[in-house]
Order: structure tokens, then C-alpha cells, then sequence
């Protein structure tokens, strides 16, 4: 992929993160054959463009590595779910997945509005799953 489509890439996926699925069905064709599914990827992010595949791995590494089940606490069943924070001890950010769009209180959220390592942490701790994010996202 050029520099180009991945700065394109980045603006819409920036900006409009409601799009992300519908620019995904439409992009599926075009790069489906471009990325190796060798291992890691897991199947729920498969059909996404490369950048949001690239974003999520990043996180989902993070999520795996960085943090245990002991760090998340149910607020509303697979609805709100309070995350403790990997790198400042006493910190914590809320997941709400109450709403039309996913929604962390953290400053990655809030800042690129892309999956961040506590919505995947929620999912590799099976503290909710992918069909539990809202569908306008996926
Ligand atoms: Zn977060």
C-alpha cells in the first residue's frame, strides 16, 4: 500500500469512524488479497481494511500482554465495563458499549476513536465479545 491510500486511510478512519464498516465491504475485494492471515489476526477483524487490521493488532498485543481479567470489573453485563489502566496504577477508563458507537474513556479513544487496547482486553478476557460491539462499528 502506498503512503497515499494509507494517509486516505487514516483521514477517514479518523474522522469518520461510523464508516469504517461500510468502506470495509467495500474494500474487502480490493485488498483481501494483500494481507497475510498466516496466524495472529483474529477472524472477527479479518474483513476490515489493512489500516483498522495494522490498528487493532498494535492493540490487541497490547491487551494480551498488558493486562488480566483482575483489571476488569462489569459494570452493566457486556455493556459497560470498567478497565484499570496498564500504565498509571490507580487509573481506570470506563468501555460503553451502551450507545450507537463504542465509546472508552481513554485518551487513545478520545483522540482516534479506533479500537484501543481495553475493548480488545474486554474480548481476549471474554468480558464481552466482538458481536457485543455495536453494529455500526463493525
Ligand atoms: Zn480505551
Amino acid at each position: 500500500m502506498n503512503s497515499m491510500t494509507t494517509t486516505l486511510d487514516r483521514l477517514i478512519f479518523g474522522i469518520f469512524p461510523a464508516m469504517v464498516g461500510r468502506y470495509a465491504d467495500e474494500q474487502l475485494e480490493s485488498h483481501s488479497g494483500s494481507i497475510d492471515y498466516t496466524s495472529e489476526v483474529p477472524s472477527y477483524i479479518r474483513n476490515t481494511p489493512p489500516y483498522f487490521i495494522r490498528e487493532c493488532m498494535v492493540r490487541l498485543k497490547s491487551a494480551v500482554l498488558d493486562f488480566s481479567p483482575e483489571m476488569i470489573s462489569v459494570i452493566e453485563d457486556r455493556k459497560l465495563l470498567k478497565v484499570e489502566s496498564s500504565v498509571s496504577e490507580g487509573h481506570h477508563y470506563y468501555l460503553d458499549l451502551t450507545g450507537e458507537l463504542p465509546k472508552c474513556t481513554c485518551p487513545f479513544w478520545l483522540t482516534r476513536e479506533l479500537p484501543c487496547k481495553h475493548l480488545f482486553a474486554s474480548i481476549h478476557f471474554e468480558f464481552i465479545s466482538w458481536n457485543d460491539v455495536p453494529v455500526q462499528f463493525r
